[in-house]
């Protein structure tokens, strides 16, 4: 137990979440880390993020697409670094297909681990916030929070479905010192997106180059996000000055959904 701010972030095994761990354990906060991947190489980051930071890193395997892991991570995380201060909704998947041949198992796990395993994370830890009168829940969206592209059914409704429970949670908690906002990123060049190109290709018809090149075409700035622009925004966002900034989706995506 330790009297440092402690955060739980989903899907920190790899791409932003891992960046936003980073950016909070260099800050001083105790994290849980969470996610899928080669156990040796989640340990090793673990064990040197702690080592650099001289903070508490613990890893939780739990699947966001399963209530029961989601409560036991909480119950894991609170009995060994304390209350939760910080809850960092991340974790999330993609699929690309047209609707009329989307995967019907593929649309039930998008929802599941891109939005409803926001709400049972936040249901686990709000009483506890709400008891000491202080959080900070920090949902990663996307701009497909606020605007849609075709061939990803499951994936826009998740995200404007988080965008939906991220103001629905901060109305209900703006009394009780808890903030609660959606980051909503442009394309950032990390596993996720680079494993959807190949399927944008064959779907589109064209080579795997122009489809990269399609999905920077929506952004007019032409270029990726970087995930340090996206932990930055975090780091801000869980601090004491970020106090009044609550309900709202803030994008950061080179101008996208300005258009
Ligand atoms: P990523 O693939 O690099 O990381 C996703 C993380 O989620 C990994 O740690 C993975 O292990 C974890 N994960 C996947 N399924 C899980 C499950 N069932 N249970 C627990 N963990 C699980 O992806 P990323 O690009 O860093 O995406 C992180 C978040 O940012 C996602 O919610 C994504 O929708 C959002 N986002 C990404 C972009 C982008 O361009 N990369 C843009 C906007 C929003």
């Amino acid at each position: 137990m330790t009297n440092r701010r402690t955060a739980i972030i989903t899907g920190s095994t790899s791409g932003i979440g891992l960046g936003v761990t980073q950016a909070l354990a260099a800050s001083g906060v105790n994290v849980t880390l969470n996610g899928f991947g080669d156990a040796a190489e989640i340990e090793e980051v673990r064990s040197d993020t702690a080592r650099r930071f001289s903070v508490e890193l613990r890893y939780s395997p739990a699947d966001m697409s399963k209530p029961a892991d989601i409560a036991r991570m909480v119950q894991e995380a609170e009995a060994a670094l304390g209350p939760t201060d910080i809850l960092i909704n991340n974790a999330g998947i993609q699929f690309v297909a047209p609707i009329g041949e989307f995967p019907v198992e593929k649309w039930n796990a998008i929802v599941a681990v891109n939005l409803s395993s926001a709400f049972h994370t936040t249901q686990a830890i709000v009483s506890g916030m709400k008891a000491r009168g202080f959080g900070r829940i920090i949902n990663i969206a996307s701009g497909h929070a606020l605007v849609a592209s075709p061939f990803k059914s499951a994936y826009v409704a998740s995200k404007h479905g988080v965008a939906g429970l991220t103001k629905t949670t901060a109305l209900e908690l703006a009394a009780h010192g808890i903030t609660v906002n959606a980051i909503c990123p442009g394309y950032v060049w990390t596993p996720l997106v680079a494993k959807q190109i190949p399927d944008q290709a064959k779907t589109r018809g064209v080579s795997e180059e122009e489809a990269k090149l399609a999905l920077l075409a929506t952004q007019p700035t032409r270029g990726f996000v970087e995930i340090d622009e996206v932990s930055s925004l975090a780091l801000y966002l869980v601090g004491d000055i970020a106090r009044s900034i609550t309900g709202t989706c803030i994008s950061i995506d080179r101008g996208w959904t300005a258009q």
